[in-house]
C-alpha cells in the first residue's frame, strides 16, 4: 500500500536532466519507491538545454538537489561539470547518475549494473565460456561492453554500420585492458558472428515504437542463432519487439530493456538514498502499470 505524501517546506529535491524529458519514466518508478519507503523526497523531470546544462547544475547546488539522473543529450557533457567520476562512468564515457557527496557533484553509471542484474539473477551462467554479439555502437552498447566485461565473456563482438564511428568507439577506450577485450565489426560480418554468438545484444533503436516492423536482423540472419542462445533488446516499447518474436521462435530466451530500466534506476536511488534496499518490485510494477495505461505495449 502506497502512503500518501505531502510535500512540505523539508522535502528534498531529485529529479531527471535532459532534453527532451517529457517521456521520461523515471518520474513514475522513483516517485512511487519514494512514496513507498515514506520518504519527504520528490523527484522532479527538468527539461534542460544542452547551452543551459552549466547554470542548471549550479542552481541544482545553490538550491540543495540531493542528485538527479541524467539522460540525452547530457550524459557526455556533464563530465566536465563534475568534480568526480567513478571508474565505470570513465571507462564508458558517460554518467547517467549524479549525487551531491560533500558540497561536490560525483557522477557514476549505474547503466551496467541495470544490464547485468537480469542475466546474473536469471541466468547463472558461465559467462567465461560465452560469445557475446552486440548491435549498435551508440551510447548503450558502451555500457553494454562494460557489462559484457564484467561478466567475464570469452569474447565480445560489437557489431556497427559506420566504420569511422566503429573505430571511434574503438578507440574512446583507448589502450586500457578493456579495449582489449572487444572487437568491432562491420554490419556485414554479422552473418560470421550470428552463429556464435550466445548473447545477442539490440542497442540499436530499430524496433522502438512505432517501427514495430523493423528488426536489425532478417529474418534469415535469425535462423543461424543458435537455440537457446539469450536475445536482449534494450528497447522496452513495443513488449516483445519485433527481435525479441524472431529470437524466440528460434528457441533463444528473450529479455527486454524493462528490467535494466529499472536497475539502473534502482541503483541509482540505492546512491541518493544510502541505503542498500529499494522497493525494486514496486518500481517495476509501476512502470508496467504506466506503459499498459499510456498504450503501445
Ligand atoms: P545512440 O547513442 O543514438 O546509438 C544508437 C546506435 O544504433 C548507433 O550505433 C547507431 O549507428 C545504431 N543505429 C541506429 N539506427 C540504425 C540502423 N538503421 N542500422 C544500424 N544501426 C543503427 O542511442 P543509445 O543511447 O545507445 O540508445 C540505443 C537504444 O537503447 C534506444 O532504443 C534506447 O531507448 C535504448 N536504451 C535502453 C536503456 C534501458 O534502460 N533499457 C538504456 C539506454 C538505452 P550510427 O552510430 O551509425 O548512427
Amino acid at each position: 500500500m502506497i502512503k500518501e505524501r505531502l510535500i512540505t517546506g523539508t522535502t528534498k529535491l531529485l529529479g531527471v536532466i535532459g532534453h527532451p524529458v517529457e517521456h521520461s519514466l523515471s518520474p513514475v518508478m522513483h516517485n512511487v519507491a519514494l512514496a513507498e519507503l515514506g520518504l519527504d523526497y520528490v523527484y522532479l523531470p527538468f527539461p534542460i538545454e544542452p547551452q543551459n546544462l552549466e547554470v542548471a547544475i549550479a542552481g541544482f547546488a545553490a538550491v540543495g538537489v540531493v542528485g538527479f539522473s541524467v539522460t540525452i543529450p547530457h550524459k557526455q557533457a556533464i563530465l566536465s561539470l563534475l568534480s568526480e567520476v567513478t571508474p565505470i562512468a570513465q571507462a564508458i564515457g558517460a554518467v547517467n547518475t549524479v549525487t551531491r557527496q560533500d558540497g561536490k557533484w560525483v557522477g557514476t553509471n549505474t547503466d551496467v549494473e541495470g544490464f547485468i542484474a537480469p542475466l546474473q539473477t536469471t541466468y547463472h551462467q558461465d559467462w567465461s565460456q560465452k560469445v557475446a554479439v552486440i548491435l549498435g555502437n551508440g551510447g548503450a552498447a558502451r555500457a553494454v561492453v562494460a557489462g559484457c566485461i564484467q561478466l567475464g565473456c570469452a569474447s565480445i563482438h560489437v557489431v556497427g554500420r559506420n566504420v569511422q564511428k566503429l573505430e571511434e568507439f574503438r578507440h574512446s577506450w583507448g589502450n586500457s585492458s578493456q579495449a582489449a577485450q572487444f572487437q568491432v565489426h562491420q554490419w556485414e560480418e554479422l552473418p560470421k558472428l550470428i552463429p556464435q554468438a550466445n548473447l545477442l545484444v539490440n542497442t540499436t533503436p530499430m524496433g522502438m515504437y512505432p517501427h514495430l516492423e523493423v528488426s536489425p536482423l532478417s529474418v534469415g540472419e535469425m535462423t543461424d542463432l543458435p537455440p537457446g542462445a539469450i536475445a536482449y533488446d534494450l528497447i522496452y516499447i513495443p513488449k516483445p519487439t519485433l527481435f525479441l518474436q524472431q529470437a524466440e521462435k528460434q528457441g533463444a530466451i528473450a529479455i527486454d530493456g524493462l528490467e535494466m530500466l529499472v536497475q539502473q534506476g534502482a541503483a541509482a536511488l540505492k546512491i541518493w538514498l544510502h541505503q542498500e534496499i529499494v522497493p525494486v518490485d514496486t518500481m517495476r510494477q509501476a512502470l508496467e502499470n504506466h506503459l499498459m495505461v499510456i498504450g503501445n505495449w
